[in-house]
């Protein structure tokens, strides 16, 4: 069954400028950088003469929680990766001008992942991504090797993380891969390495990868730190320093290590997908939390892979 609801804007010089493409050579993987805003929420700014703020900008699809929106028609062009982020001897970069030609546009399907609140990419969200590229690939005969992010196009930071984290990025690809190949394994374990994991129930610590020796057990909500991935013939399991754990999602969640949370303290506080103090992406208001990755500068670097100022006076931060 399709994951994909179409609810088309109309036409418009902006956001769908009714220019029909005729090959797609690729997808490309993008994030809205609009922390709260749904999919529900980008097809209506898309939408109407203004195509969403008069800015040539949009994307067919877009990705959150709930739900897949396809806002522009497939087969016609969108603005969302032709843009110019930096010069390379005089000329605007164009990171897969082999493979995609020198816009990209013409040639790719673009699929926005919406951000929560918090300013993360939830698994939910990450997983349908996964579901609407495979079909995608189905569709157009494409495979894991013909995705990219934006930032692989024109470098822009997006999405910003998946270049904060490239394992995220290879994540997602493998991911394709396996679900091409009608592998469902990671449907119900993890078929990469979570850095940190939390026991969901009492789970033990096994010898080897077959996980019959018990070396001892460890109580629901004990976190541990993973080190890799093995398989006992198909099935995988977790490594720690220690030895096994059982790579079940029933059993174990992966999370990310975060240094702590802020708070915002003032009204419309800039945001920005660079640590750098120009260009912010939106605002963020008071009395709003987010998870802190780590300190870059005189900045935070947020889970979302955007970057807010690290100053107290305009945001509480409390650590883990
Ligand atoms: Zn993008």
């Amino acid at each position: 069954m399709s994951q994909i609801k179409n609810n088309y804007v109309v036409v418009n010089q902006f956001s769908r400028p009714g220019l029909k493409r005729s090959v797609t050579k690729g997808i490309i993987v993008h994030y809205t950088a609009n922390p709260g805003a749904s999919a529900a929420n980008h097809a209506s700014f898309f939408d109407g003469k203004d195509g969403g703020g008069s800015r040539y900008a949009s994307a067919h699809l877009f990705v959150d929680a709930k739900e897949a929106l396809c806002i522009v028609p497939l087969n016609e062009l969108t603005y969302q990766a032709n843009d110019v982020q930096k010069y390379v001897k005089g000329k605007a970069y164009r990171g897969a001008a082999a493979e995609l030609g020198q816009n990209a546009n013409w040639t790719t399907v673009g699929v926005e992942m919406c951000l929560e609140k918090n300013g993360s990419i939830s698994t939910e969200t990450f997983n349908r991504t996964v579901d609407v590229v495979v079909e995608l690939c189905k569709k157009y005969g494409l495979n894991q090797h013909d995705l990219y992010r934006h930032y692989d196009v024109t470098a822009k930071n997006c999405p910003a993380p998946f270049v904060a984290r490239p394992s995220d990025w290879t994540r997602f690809k493998n991911e394709v891969a396996r679900k091409l190949k009608g592998d469902t394994t990671s449907d119900k374990f993890y078929t990469y390495t979570p850095n940190r994991v939390v026991t969901l129930r009492e789970i033990g610590l096994y010898e080897d990868v077959t996980l019959k020796k018990t070396i001892k057990r460890y109580p629901e909500g004990t976190r541990l730190t993973i080190t890799g991935i093995e398989y006992d013939g198909k099935t995988p399991r977790l490594k720690t320093a220690k030895g096994y754990i059982t790579a079940n999602k029933k059993n174990v969640k992966g999370y990310h290590t975060s240094i702590g949370t802020i708070k915002v303290l003032v009204n419309d506080l800039n945001y920005y997908d660079t640590a750098r103090w120009t260009n912010p992406n939106g605002q963020v208001n008071k009395g709003e939390v987010f998870t802190v990755v780590k300190k870059v500068g005189n900045m935070y670097l947020l889970k979302s892979g955007l970057y807010i100022t690290a100053s107290s006076k305009y945001v509480k931060f409390t650590a883990h």
